[in-house]
C-alpha cells in the first residue's frame, strides 16, 4: 500500500507518517530527512540542496527527480510505502504516478493534513526553538510556506481528480489525528 502524506510545512507529516508506517509496518520515505543526512555528511548532494534549504526553497527538481527515482527503486519500496515531503511539485508527481504505474501500483491512500496558516507559523516557531533547522528562521518558514502555496498546494487538486484525497484536520492531539487516520485508511 502507497500512501502520500500531503500538507504545508508544520502540519504534521513527518509525525504522522511515522506512527502510521510503524503501524503497517511499511517504510517511510521522507526526502527532507534524506537530504538533510546528505546535508550532515557533506556529500555533494549535500552542498548542493544546503544553499536551497537553507533559504526555504525547494531544491531543483534537476536534483530531486534522480532521488525519488532511487528511492522507489529500492526493495524495502517494492510493495507498499508511506512518502512525506514528496512528491512536492508537477513534476515530481508526475514521475511518482508514472513510475507506479509501471509496476501496476498506485498512490492509495492521499492524506491532506489540514492546518491553519497561523497554527502553521505557531508550530514552526515553536520547533525552532527546540530542533534548531537552519530553515526555521523567520524569512525561510514564510518562504516555505509561500512555496508550498505556489508549487505544492496544486498537487491537491491534481490528486483530487482522481478521487482519493482525503482531507484530514490536523489540529486536535497526535492521538486523534492518528485515530482519524487509521479510520479513513480501514486500518
Ligand atoms: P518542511 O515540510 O517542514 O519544510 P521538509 O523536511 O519536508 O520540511 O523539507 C525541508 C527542505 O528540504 C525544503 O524546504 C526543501 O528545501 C527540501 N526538500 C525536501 N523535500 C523536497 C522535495 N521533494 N523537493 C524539493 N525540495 C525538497
Amino acid at each position: 500500500m502507497f500512501i502520500l502524506l500531503l500538507g504545508a510545512p508544520g502540519a504534521g507529516k513527518g509525525t504522522q507518517g511515522r506512527l502510521l508506517a510503524e503501524r503497517l509496518g511499511l517504510p517511510k520515505i521522507t526526502t527532507g530527512d534524506i537530504l538533510r543526512a546528505a546535508v550532515q555528511a557533506g556529500s555533494p548532494l549535500g552542498r548542493e540542496a544546503k544553499r536551497y534549504m537553507d533559504e526555504g526553497k525547494l531544491v531543483p527538481d534537476a536534483v530531486i527527480l534522480g532521488l525519488i527515482k532511487d528511492e522507489l527503486a529500492k526493495a524495502e519500496a517494492k510493495d507498499g510505502a508511506v512518502f512525506d515531503g514528496f512528491p512536492r511539485t508537477a513534476a515530481q508527481a508526475e514521475l511518482v504516478d508514472r513510475t507506479l504505474a509501471e509496476r501496476g501500483q498506485r498512490l492509495n491512500h492521499i492524506l491532506l493534513l489540514d492546518v491553519s496558516e497561523d497554527e502553521l507559523v505557531r508550530r514552526l516557531q515553536q520547533r525552532a526553538g527546540i530542533e534548531g533547522r537552519s530553515d526555521d528562521t523567520p524569512e525561510a518558514i514564510r518562504t516555505r510556506l509561500q512555496v508550498y502555496q505556489r508549487d505544492t498546494a496544486p498537487l491537491i487538486a491534481h490528486y483530487a481528480q482522481r478521487g482519493n484525497v482525503h482531507r484530514v484536520p490536523a489540529t486536535g492531539t497526535i492521538e486523534d489525528i492518528a485515530t482519524d487516520i487509521k479510520r479513513i485508511i480501514g486500518r
